[in-house]
């Protein structure tokens, strides 16, 4: 689909199959209960394609729920709810001896060259594992597949018998390589394979997994934590925060006309080989939220710097409206702070004083704003529901006050270009497509 299909007329060019379809994926971890508190939502419900023969990358900060997506796509982790398909086969179904002759098909490279290949075992044993789990033909062409696999990745025949710890970084994400091609798999999980190289090492093994892909007519999934990386190798990308795909589409267009806004300040963090060129290079407020208790509306709505302004506050100062988001963002932070049982005491006896900072923060951030009585009174509000040791409901407070569309509803993914770009965000809707905001302003040179 990333691609035009063929009109009869060219048939040099092959047209693209989607090997994997996944929908409404979630991953979550640890039930609900009345100990455990929420689960960690790490997957929070992607739909994407992947085209046979096509790269696709997976970007976003730690954290975000890549290694998750890619773990649960290959059925290393049993879905939460939604669908996986491998050539029209729905595999979240298949289990027992199902699952295991379909495993052939999808194998992960892992980051970690270091930590991820068993030391006691040679090279060659390692190349040869999978086949013997599957009891791939004779023990004489195992030796023969290990020897042609070993060729493949660069390394030499009489590195069989040699350990990994007698080789480089590079060495052994090539033996990584080579155990993940060993039963001939049409799709490869790449979870940040370059991340702990060295610049010069890791342009050698994108060389090579470039070269392989053609070579095996390989599907890769490839995952990184920085947009960089995947320029060069993937056709198309998409971006991960807090368990959404918060933009997917073809590579160049994605970078050079980001539509989503944390599209845009992952490609401003980038930097540049020329320091002074013209750029605004976009910080994001606060830390991303929990993935237990992420915000309810849109995920990046907390740190977004193209938020929606609810109408009532569409003409409020600038620095005003930032003090108010940052003085949320304090109020955020509270909550994740205990309240344990001697605190709770205190709040009974009327001593509470654990988030007394609290006005010290509002003094500070609004002392050099205009704060008419519509900000005034429910920042007020909060302060005192902070001291009584009542974190949460300031921020339920605040929300009902100053939050707009953005906090209290999920977007949709939006068609934001010709080829079938998407984004997650609320102002590709008609309804907000004019909005004047932040990002704008301050990207404008402010
Ligand atoms: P990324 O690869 O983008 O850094 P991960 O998929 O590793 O992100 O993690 C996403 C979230 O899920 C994180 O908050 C992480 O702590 C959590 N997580 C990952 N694996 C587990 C697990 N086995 N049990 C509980 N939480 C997990
Ligand atoms: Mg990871």
């Amino acid at each position: 689909m990333s691609k035009p299909s063929t009109s009869p007329s060219s048939a040099t060019d092959q047209p693209n199959e989607t090997l994997v379809e996944v929908e409404g994926l979630k991953k979550y971890y640890g039930e609900a209960g009345r100990f455990s508190g929420p689960p960690v939502k790490a997957v929070d419900g992607v739909t994407f394609n992947i085209e046979e023969g096509e790269t696709l990358g997976l970007v976003g900060e730690s954290g975000s729920g890549k290694t998750t997506l890619g773990r649960t796509l290959i059925q290393l982790e049993t879905a939460t709810e939604g669908r996986v398909s491998f050539s029209g086969q729905d595999i979240t179904k298949l289990s027992g001896d199902e699952l295991k002759q379909w495993r052939k098909n999808a194998q992960i490279v892992f980051q970690d060259p270091e930590s991820s290949l068993n030391d006691r075992m040679t090279v060659g044993e390692l190349v040869r594992e999978p086949l013997d789990a599957h009891d791939w033909k004779s023990p004489a062409d195992r030796r023969e597949k290990v020897r042609s696999l070993l060729s493949a990745v660069g390394l030499q025949e009489d590195h069989y018998f040699r350990y990994p710890h007698q080789f480089s970084g590079g060495q052994r994400q090539r033996i990584g390589i080579a155990r993940a091609l060993a039963l001939e798999p049409d799709f490869l999980v790449l979870d940040e394979p370059v991340s702990a190289l060295d610049a010069s090492v890791q342009a050698k093994i994108l060389n090579l997994l470039e070269d392989l892909q053609e070579e095996f007519g390989l599907t890769y999934l490839f995952i990184a934590h920085d947009l960089s990386v995947v320029r060069h190798i993937c056709d198309r990308v998409a971006v991960m925060y807090l368990g959404k795909i918060m933009e997917i589409g073809e590579t160049e267009e994605l970078y050079t006309d980001a539509q989503n806004p944390y599209t845009k300040s992952l490609l401003s963090a980038i930097p540049r080989p020329d320091p002074t060129s013209e750029r605004t290079r976009i910080t994001l407020p606060g830390t991303p939220p929990s993935p237990r208790d992420p915000p309810e509306g849109c995920q990046f709505s907390t740190r977004c710097p193209a938020k929606i302004r609810p109408e009532q506050f569409a003409d409020l100062n600038d620095d005003t409206w930032d003090a108010i988001e940052q003085f949320r963002e304090v109020v955020r932070e509270r909550t994740r702070l205990d309240v344990g049982v001697r605190d709770r005491m205190k709040r009974q006896l009327g001593v509470f004083s654990k988030f007394d900072d609290i006005e010290a923060a509002a003094t500070e951030l609004f002392d050099d704003v205009e704060t008419p009585p519509a900000v005034e009174t429910p920042i007020q509000t909060a302060i005192e529901h902070v001291k009584d040791g009542y974190p949460g409901r300031a921020r339920n407070h605040l929300k009902a006050e100053f939050g707009g569309v953005c906090d209290t509803q999920r977007p949709e993914m939006h068609p934001v270009s010709a080829s079938g770009r998407l984004s997650y965000c609320h102002r590709h809707s008609d309804e907000y497509a004019d909005v004047d905001t932040t990002l704008e302003r301050r990207t404008d040179g402010h």
